[in-house]
C-alpha cells in the first residue's frame, strides 16, 4: 500500500486456493504477489533462506473476498449522517418518530434530517405499512426529513417534498435507480412515499472530510474486518469517486477498488462512458479504476417497481394486472451496450424482475458478437428464475449474472412470493440449477443504506448458499444448495471475473496479488459454524491491513496466538 513495502513471508495453514488445483499448506508471498503455493517443502525452503514463516495452524486461509457490487458512499454517508430507524432497533412507527426527534437537535439550519430503515421496512415494522408524510410532519413541519427504506423507497415530509419538486417526476423526469414513483392518496396528494429518486433529492452534501471519515469507518467495519480485499462501487457522482480516490491514495482505505458510474444519476450515458474510459485515479489503476457504467432497466421489489413477467398479487399492486415498471426497454438497453462497447468500458445493467432481465438479455443478444468487449454484467440476475430454461439464454448471451445470496434471507425468500404469488415459490437463488447449466455467476452484497447487519459479510453470504434460510427461519428450496467450495468461488474468483480482474485477484496462484484472509477456524465440516466464524487477519498486496483483537497473527516466531 502507499508508503509501505510488503515484506516477503510464508503463510502456513489450511489453504483453500480457489485455483482449481488441490488445497495447499503454504503460500510464499514476495513483493506483494503470490510467488509460490505448495506444501511443507515451500515453507522449509523459505525458512532455510531466512524468510519469515507465519503459521495459521489449523485455521483456514482463503483468497481475499471480492465484492463486485456495493453502494459504499450511499451506505457510509447515510449511516454517518442519519438516524438508525431499523427494525429491531425500532418496533413501531411511534418509535421511528421518537428516533427522528432525537436527531432533530443536531440538524443545522438549511440541512435535512435523514433517517434510515430496513429494506422491506413495511413488512418488518409492527404496523406493516410505510410511515406517512403526516407522521413525519409530526416530527417537524420546518426541517425537511427523508426516511430512506433501502435503496429504492423513501418517505418524505412536506418540506422535503416541496424542496424535492416531486411534480417533475410525475411529468417525465428520469429517476436515479429505476422509473420514479410518487405515491398519491385518493385526493391526488403525495403520501410522502417516493421511489427511485434518492440521488435527485437536493440534500446539501456533507463536507469532504466528513465524507472521508464516514467512508473510512464504514469500509473498515463492514468490509475489511470481514475479509473483503477488492470491491466494485456503484458511484453516483464525480465527487463520490474523488472522495474514494483521496481515501485510497492516503492509505485510509486499503483494498482494490473499481467503480461503475451510475447513469443518469451521475451523468448522461455517453458522458459516463467517456469519463469511465478516460478515468485515471491519483491512487493508480491497481488501487482505483473506473470499470464501466451502470444503468437501471427497472427498480426495486421493495418499491413494487421490479418489472416482472408475472403480475403482482392484488394486495401489492396499484391496479389489476400490474407487472412493475420497466425503466429502460430494449432500444435504450441496445444503446447502452453500443455506447459502452464503443468506449471500451463494461456495462452493468440493474434488473430485479424477470421482465427487465428479458429486455437486457435481448439487448445483449441483439448487439452482435461480444468477443473483444468486456462482458455485460446483469445485476441481480439469478436472484429469481422464471424458468430453468432461462439459464441457457444467459449462457448464450455470455453475460455475467451478479447475484446476492444474502437476499435469500433479506427478502427474496419471503417477500418475492408475497409480491408475486405461488409462481415465485421456486427459482429463488436457484444456485444448483445455475451452476449445473454451466453458467458462472458472481456473488455480491449489494450493501447499501438499509441493508441488514450481516449483509456485507461474505461468510454470511456463503452461509446463505449452504443453509438457505429465510428471514423467518424457513429453509427455502433445499435442493438448490451448493457446496462451500462452490460458494467460496462465487465470492472470490467469480467476483474478480465480474470486475474484469480474474488475472490479478480472486485466487491464490503464482503471479496474483497476495490478498489473503485468515479465518479463526476451519469451519468446513459444519455450515452453521460460518455464523460464528471471525476473520483473524487480512492482507492486501501482502501487507497486513487488519488483525483481530490484541493478539491475532504474530510475526517472526512462527507461532500464531489464539
Ligand atoms: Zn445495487
Amino acid at each position: 500500500m502507499a508508503g509501505e513495502s510488503a515484506a516477503s513471508f510464508v503463510l502456513t495453514g489450511r489453504i483453500a486456493t480457489v485455483s482449481g488445483t488441490a488445497d495447499a499448506t503454504a503460500v510464499l508471498v514476495r513483493d506483494g504477489r503470490v510467488a509460490e503455493v505448495g506444501d511443507a517443502g515451500v515453507a522449509e525452503r523459505a525458512r532455510q533462506a531466512g524468510i519469515e514463516v507465519r503459521d495459521a495452524g489449523e485455521r483456514l486461509v482463503l483468497p481475499g473476498f471480492v465484492d463486485p457490487h456495493m453502494h459504499l458512499h450511499h451506505l457510509a454517508v447515510g449511516t454517518g449522517r442519519g438516524v438508525d430507524c431499523r427494525v429491531p432497533t425500532v418496533r413501531t412507527i411511534a418509535d421511528v418518530q421518537d428516533a427522528l426527534r432525537s436527531g432533530l437537535a443536531g440538524v443545522e439550519r438549511g440541512d435535512w434530517l435523514i433517517g434510515y430503515g430496513n429494506l422491506f421496512f413495511d413488512q418488518k415494522i409492527a404496523e406493516r405499512r410505510h410511515p406517512s408524510r403526516a407522521e413525519l410532519d409530526a416530527v417537524s413541519r420546518d426541517v425537511p426529513i427523508a426516511l430512506h427504506l433501502g435503496g429504492h423507497a423513501t418517505v418524505l415530509n412536506t418540506p422535503a417534498l416541496r424542496l424535492a419538486g416531486v411534480e417533475r417526476f410525475m411529468s417525465g423526469a428520469a429517476g436515479g435507480w429505476g422509473a420514479p414513483v410518487v405515491e398519491l392518496d385518493e385526493a391526488g396528494q403525495p403520501t410522502g412515499l417516493v421511489a427511485e429518486i434518492d440521488p435527485m433529492l437536493p440534500i446539501p452534501p456533507a463536507g469532504d472530510s466528513e465524507v472521508e471519515d464516514y467512508l473510512q469507518a464504514t469500509f473498515h467495519d463492514q468490509f475489511t474486518r470481514r475479509g473483503v480485499t477488492a470491491f466494485g462501487e456503484m458511484t453516483e457522482s464525480r465527487a463520490a469517486a474523488d472522495a474514494l480516490d483521496r481515501l485510497i491514495t492516503g492509505g485510509r482505505l486499503r483494498a482494490h477498488g473499481s467503480f461503475y458510474v451510475m447513469s443518469p444519476a451521475a451523468m448522461p450515458l455517453a458522458e459516463a462512458a467517456e469519463w469511465a474510459a478516460g478515468y485515471q485515479s491519483t491512487a493508480g489503476p491497481g488501487r482505483l479504476r473506473a470499470a464501466g457504467v451502470k444503468v437501471f432497466a427497472d427498480g426495486g421489489y421493495s418499491s413494487r417497481n421490479a418489472a416482472s413477467r408475472t403480475p403482482y398479487v392484488r394486495d401489492h399492486s396499484p391496479r389489476p394486472g400490474y407487472r412493475g415498471r420497466l425503466n429502460l426497454a430494449y432500444p435504450a438497453l441496445r444503446e447502452a451496450v453500443a455506447v459502452t462497447r464503443a468506449a471500451g468500458v463494461q456495462l452493468a445493467v440493474h434488473t430485479n424482475g424477470t421482465r427487465a432481465q428479458d429486455e437486457a438479455l435481448a439487448a445483449v443478444r441483439g448487439s452482435g458478437d461480444p468477443a473483444g468487449h468486456p462482458p455485460v454484467r446483469i445485476e441481480h440476475l439469478g436472484n429469481v428464475l422464471g424458468s430453468p430454461d432461462d439459464v441457457s439464454v444467459w449462457r448464450e448471451a455470455g453475460v455475467i449474472p451478479v447475484l446476492q445470496p444474502a437476499f435469500l434471507y433479506n427478502f427474496v425468500g419471503d417477500y418475492v412470493p408475497m409480491l408475486l404469488g405461488e409462481s415465485a415459490m421456486t427459482g429463488r437463488l436457484a444456485l444448483r440449477t445455475i451452476l449445473d447449466e454451466g453458467v458462472i455467476p458472481a456473488a455480491s452484497s449489494d450493501m447499501g443504506l438499509g441493508g441488514e447487519a450481516e449483509q456485507s459479510n461474505p461468510l454470511f453470504g456463503i452461509w446463505c448458499c449452504l443453509a438457505r434460510q429465510g428471514y423467518w427461519g424457513r429453509v427455502l428450496e433445499p435442493e438448490q444448495r451448493i457446496s462451500f467450495a462452490e460458494a467460496l468461488r462465487l465470492f472470490t474468483l467469480d467476483g474478480a471475473r465480474a470486475l474484469g480482474l480474474a488475472d490479478e485477484i480472486g485466487s491464490l496462484e503464482p503471479g496474483k496479488r497476495a490478498d489473503l484472509v485468515v479465518l479463526d477456524r476451519d469451519q468446513r465440516a459444519d455450515p452453521d459454524e460460518l455464523l460464528k466464524t471471525a476473520v483473524d487477519a487480512v492482507f492486501v498486496d501482502g501487507v497486513e491491513v487488519y488483525r483481530r483483537g490484541p493478539a491475532g497473527m504474530s510475526a517472526g516466531t512462527g507461532a500464531v496466538p489464539a
